[in-house]
């Protein structure tokens, strides 16, 4: 049996990875993504040139048909991306290298690596939310990835967007001034005028950022009560947020939660990822090894 890929298909790029575990990782390339046919073929030539692989995971952006029993199963669905909108990606890559393939969300893919390797292992319930070109949430509930209808879109929650102290509209092609519209780092760049990497520590963007964050946060804390909430992507790299993050979650809660985590050890409740930028791809690598077994139980 030979080792996993992994792939982390990304708005601006691809990474592949080839191993079975952060220690053990053979090979890895990244590649900008251009159109889907070639982010495919791209991605299975890599694996093939490194000796194959027995299964393939993909995290990728969206949003994702998820569903095993649909005809567009593995498909991208509605991006704005240009050439990605209905873009087949696991179905292609599993008849390219006939390989079992399973396909998440790049965030779902992030929180099963955290939960495996990273910053959330043994915990049964957690959420990992990217900060970065977008803004996006997957988790993990009672041990398993959360799917549902389809699955989360935590970027798209509405905080409170008070017009008097935060004038600016927010860039969400759907919603405006939704958490992705109003704090991603597009939202940052296009608000202040400047890339969100060169705001000093202290510029008022980081407050407000908290803000908004702060109130995701709780959304999802009252909604999935979950352990542990990891926060990753781009904009994180401001560490300066998490204690503004932190202590903002706990002011909107209020005291209604006694919870210990909350209240006396919010430092390891609101928390980096554990395996830095590589949950992602790390992550597909956990999801390849469920589509091997998953397959081997399949063949009985
Ligand atoms: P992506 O979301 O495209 O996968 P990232 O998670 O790296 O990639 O997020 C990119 C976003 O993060 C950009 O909007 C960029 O401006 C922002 N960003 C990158 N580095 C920093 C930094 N050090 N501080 C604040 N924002 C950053
Ligand atoms: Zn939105």
């Amino acid at each position: 049996m030979g080792p996993y890929g992994g792939v982390e298909a990304g708005g601006t790029k691809f990474v592949c990875a080839i191993g079975t575990n952060p220690d053990d990782l053979s090979a890895e390339t990244v590649f900008p993504t251009t159109t889907p046919q070639e982010a495919v073929e791209r991605s299975a030539e890599f694996f093939q040139a490194h000796g194959g692989v027995s299964a393939v995971g993909i995290g990728s952006f969206g949003p994702l048909d998820l569903d095993p029993a649909s005809p567009t199963w593995g498909h991208i669905t509605s991006t704005p991306k240009v050439g990605w909108a209905q873009a087949n990606l696991a179905g292609a890559l599993r008849d390219r290298l006939g390989v079992p393939v399973a396909i998440d969300t790049d965030v779902n893919a992030a929180a099963l690596g955290e939960g495996r390797w990273g910053a959330a292992q043994d915990l049964q319930t957690f959420v990992y939310l990217t900060v970065g070109t977008g803004i996006g949430g997957g988790a993990v509930v009672e041990g398993a990835l959360l799917h549902g209808m389809m699955h989360p879109e935590m970027g798209h929650l509405r905080p409170p967007h008070n017009l008097a102290d935060d004038p600016f509209p927010g860039i969400c092609p759907y919603h405006g001034d939704c958490l992705e519209g109003l704090a991603s780092g597009p939202a940052i760049e296009a608000r202040w005028g400047s890339p969100p990497a060169s705001l000093a520590p202290d510029h008022p963007a980081w407050d407000l950022e908290a803000h908004y964050l702060a109130h995701a946060l709780v959304d999802i804390v009252v909604i999935l009560s979950p352990e542990r909430i990891i926060l990753g992507g781009g904009v994180m790299q401001q560490l300066q947020l998490f204690p503004m993050v932190r202590g903002k979650v706990q002011q909107l809660l209020n005291g209604y939660l006694t919870v210990p985590a909350i209240i006396h050890s919010v430092d390891t409740y609101v928390v980096p990822p554990g395996l830095g930028g590589r949950s992602g791809v790390l992550g597909a690598i956990a999801l390849a090894e469920q589509a091997l077994s998953a397959a081997d139980t399949l063949a009985g």
